[in-house]
């Protein structure tokens, strides 16, 4: 299955990415983590990235359409892959679009995880990520058992750099202008499934396994 998770920052796309991606075997392309990992080894990528990153704005479509063309040309993406904050932008779903058919491939499915926008700044304000193994935790919605720690290896759980309320607004605002026109743009191609992102994370994954459940038949 060639899947992308869509939703506004803090709707929960990397939180469900994990559980798919265990349960269904599929590669997890996340462009925000490929910059972050970019910006710790200090490649070029990351010092491209960071400054739009740190302000809360887009890396611009051509930085981000090249990351996701060459990791979808590798092989392990040949069976199916889950993209998680790609594309965001109509120009970057019309570029993945020509990579798909330029490679004989297809979507074949947008989960698209709706969450009202006045809970996301606390979502995301609280989360807490595993600086090891990048599990995600939120310090009163979903807190490891021991705080500070991760439950999976260990490690230190640390707050993301534009995970402070002043750059959290910023990303909203801009995510939400573009997201608008590329919900239309899937809704267009039939590809959109709308999940409600409002209830717990174990109800929201029951309703993706259910539309995975129905794609496979
Ligand atoms: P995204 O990848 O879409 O930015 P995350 O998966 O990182 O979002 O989730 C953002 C924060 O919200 C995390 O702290 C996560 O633990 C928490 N979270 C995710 N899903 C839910 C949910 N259904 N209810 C409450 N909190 C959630
Ligand atoms: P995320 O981890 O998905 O919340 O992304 C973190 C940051 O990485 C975003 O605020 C953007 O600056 C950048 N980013 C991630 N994915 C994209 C994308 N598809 N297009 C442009 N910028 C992106």
């Amino acid at each position: 299955m060639n899947l992308i998770l869509m939703g506004l920052p803090g709707a929960g796309k990397g939180t469900q990415a994990e559980r798919i991606v265990e349960n269904y075997g599929l590669p997890h392309i996340s462009t925000g983590d490929m910059f972050r990992s970019a910006i710790k080894e200090g490649t070029e990528l990351g010092q491209k990235a960071k400054s739009y990153m740190d302000a809360g704005d887009l890396v611009p479509d051509e930085v981000t359409i090249g990351i996701v063309r060459e990791r979808l040309g590798k092989d392990d993406c040949k069976n199916g892959f889950l993209l998680d904050g790609f594309p965001r932008t109509v120009a970057q779903a019309e570029a993945l679009e020509e990579i798909m058919s330029d490679s004989d491939r297809h979507i074949d499915a947008v989960l698209y995880i709706d969450v009202d926008q006045n809970k996301l700044l606390k979502r995301l304000t609280g989360r807490r990520v595993c600086s090891h193994c990048g599990a995600t935790y939120h310090v009163e919605f979903n807190p490891p058992h021991e705080p500070g720690k991760c439950d999976k290896c260990g490690n230190e759980l640390k707050q993301r750099d534009d995970d402070s309320e002043e750059t959290v607004r910023a990303r909203l605002e801009v995510n939400a202008k573009q997201q608008k026109t590329l919900l239309d743009f899937y809704r267009d191609k039939g590809y959109l499934r709308t999940i409600d992102g409002n209830r717990h994370i174990d109800e929201v994954y029951e309703s993706i396994k259910q539309i995975l459940g129905s794609l496979q038949k």
